[in-house]
C-alpha cells in the first residue's frame, strides 16, 4: 500500500463539474480581479471568523505583511513571534521592515509561549503574532492580556487554522486581524495562490483594501505605498465551492487525527507522544503531528514502506541562515529546537480512509518492534 501525506484527487472529483462550471462563468464574463466571487468569498469567511471585514490578497505572506503595514509597523519596529513555524511567518515581519523577536514554544502544543512574550518586549515592540500551528489555536488570553497592557497589536497567523476556535470563540476574532492562506494543501485549498485577512477593525480594513492595489485611492493617486496583492476570482469561484464543504472536512479531520490517536496510545502506550487538544480549543488538525525520538529514522522506514511523512518544521527560525545577523544562537530556544528534531506530520487529509490510517500505524509499530 502506499499512503501519500495529501491526496487531493477524490476532492476534485467530488466538486469537478461545479468547479468546471464556475470557471467558464469566470471566464465568459471577462471580469478577473475584484469582482462579485471575490466579494462572496470575503463576506462568507468574514463571517465564520466572526468579524465584520475580509481583505482578499495574493498568498497567505502577502496577508501577514499587509496585516502588519496597515497596524503601522514598519522600520526599526519589532514584532513577537515564535521560531517554530513556516518560514512566511518571519519573512512577512521582515519584508515589512521590522524585526522579528522570537521567544520559545509550550512542549505540548507546539504554540508560542505567552510567559515568555512579556520579556521580550521593548520599547520597540509594535506587535505580536501568534501562530495557530497545525490547526490549533495558541493560548490567546494571556497573549491578549499583554498586548493590551503594552499597547500591541496582534496579527493571528491562522494560515493553518480556518475554523478552529478557542473557548467559544472564532480564529479571526482573537486579535487586531487574522491571516489565512489558501494555498493547496492548506485546510481550504485553492488551485493557486491565496489568502486573506479578516479584521474587526473598519480602518485597518480599509487601510488594507488599499494597500492591495498600489496604495491607489482615489484610482490613480497614491497617499500609501502598496502593491498588487489580490485574490483574484478564479481562485474565488473555487473557494466558493469548496467553501461549502470545510465543516465537513474539519470534522473528518478530527476524526481521522482520533483514529490515530486511538491506535497508537492501544499499541505503544506513551512511546510516542500524540498530539493534544486543549480543553479549551476546538483543533482543525490541519496536521496530525507526533513527537519521537527516533524520528529520521521512522521517516526514512515510513518511506520505505510506502508512507510519505513531512518534518514540520526542521530548523527553527531563529538558526535560519537568512536570519543570521539578529544574533541568535543555537539553544536560545531548547524547546523549538526539541520539537524541530521531534516532530513526524502523518498523512492526513478528509478523506484518508481507515484502511490507509490502519496500514500507517502498523508500520510505525513494526519500527519500533524491530
Ligand atoms: C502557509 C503558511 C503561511 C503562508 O501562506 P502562503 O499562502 O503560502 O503565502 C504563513 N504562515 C503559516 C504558519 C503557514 O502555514
Amino acid at each position: 500500500m502506499k499512503v501519500p501525506m495529501l491526496d487531493l484527487s477524490e476532492q476534485y472529483s467530488n466538486i469537478k463539474e461545479e468547479v468546471l462550471t464556475v470557471l467558464d462563468e469566470v471566464m465568459s464574463s471577462s471580469r478577473f480581479i475584484l469582482g462579485e466571487n471575490v466579494k462572496k468569498f470575503e463576506a462568507d469567511i468574514a463571517k465564520l471568523s466572526n468579524v465584520e471585514y475580509g481583505v482578499g490578497v495574493a498568498n497567505g505572506s502577502d496577508a501577514l505583511h499587509i496585516s502588519l503595514q496597515a497596524c503601522g509597523v514598519g522600520q526599526g519596529d519589532e514584532v513577537i513571534t515564535t521560531p517554530f513555524t513556516f518560514f512566511a511567518t518571519a519573512g512577512a515581519i521582515a519584508r515589512a521592515g521590522a524585526t522579528p523577536v522570537f521567544v520559545d514554544i509550550e512542549e505540548d502544543t507546539f504554540n508560542i509561549d505567552p510567559k515568555a512574550i512579556e520579556a521580550a518586549i521593548t520599547d520597540k515592540t509594535k506587535a505580536i503574532i501568534p501562530v495557530h500551528l497545525y490547526g490549533q489555536t495558541a493560548d490567546m488570553d494571556p497573549i491578549r492580556e499583554i498586548a493590551a497592557k503594552h499597547n500591541l497589536a496582534i496579527i493571528e497567523d491562522a494560515a493553518q487554522a480556518i475554523g478552529a476556535k478557542y473557548k467559544g470563540r472564532m480564529v479571526g476574532e482573537l486579535g487586531d486581524t487574522a491571516c489565512y492562506s489558501f494555498f493547496p494543501t492548506k485546510n481550504l485549498g485553492a488551485y493557486g495562490d491565496a489568502g486573506m485577512v479578516v479584521t474587526n477593525n473598519p480602518d485597518i480594513a480599509e487601510k488594507m483594501s488599499v494597500i492591495r492595489v498600489h496604495g491607489s485611492k482615489p484610482k490613480y493617486y497614491h497617499h500609501v505605498l502598496g502593491y498588487n496583492s489580490r485574490l483574484d476570482e478564479m481562485q474565488a469561484a473555487i473557494l466558493n465551492i469548496k467553501f461549502k464543504k470545510l465543516g465537513t472536512w474539519i470534522e473528518q479531520r478530527r476524526q481521522a487525527a482520533d483514529n490515530y490517536t486511538k491506535m497508537i496510545k492501544e499499541a505503544l502506550g506513551d512511546q510516542i507522544v500524540t498530539p493534544i487538544e486543549r480543553e479549551e480549543n476546538f483543533h482543525v488538525f490541519h496536521q496530525y503531528t507526533i513527537r519521537v525520538d527516533k524520528r529520521d529514522e521512522l521517516q526514512q522506514y515510513l518511506n520505505e514502506v510506502g508512507v510519505q511523512t513531512m518534518i514540520y518544521y526542521p530548523l527553527p527560525l531563529h538558526v535560519q541562515p537568512v536570519f543570521k545577523e539578529l544574533g541568535y544562537n543555537e539553544g536560545d530556544f531548547p524547546l523549538s529546537e526539541k520539537a524541530a528534531n521531534e516532530a513526524i506530520s502523518l498523512p492526513m487529509f478528509p478523506e484518508i480512509k481507515p484502511e490507509q490510517q490502519k496500514y500507517v500505524v502498523e508500520k510505525i509499530i513494526e519500527f519500533f518492534i524491530k
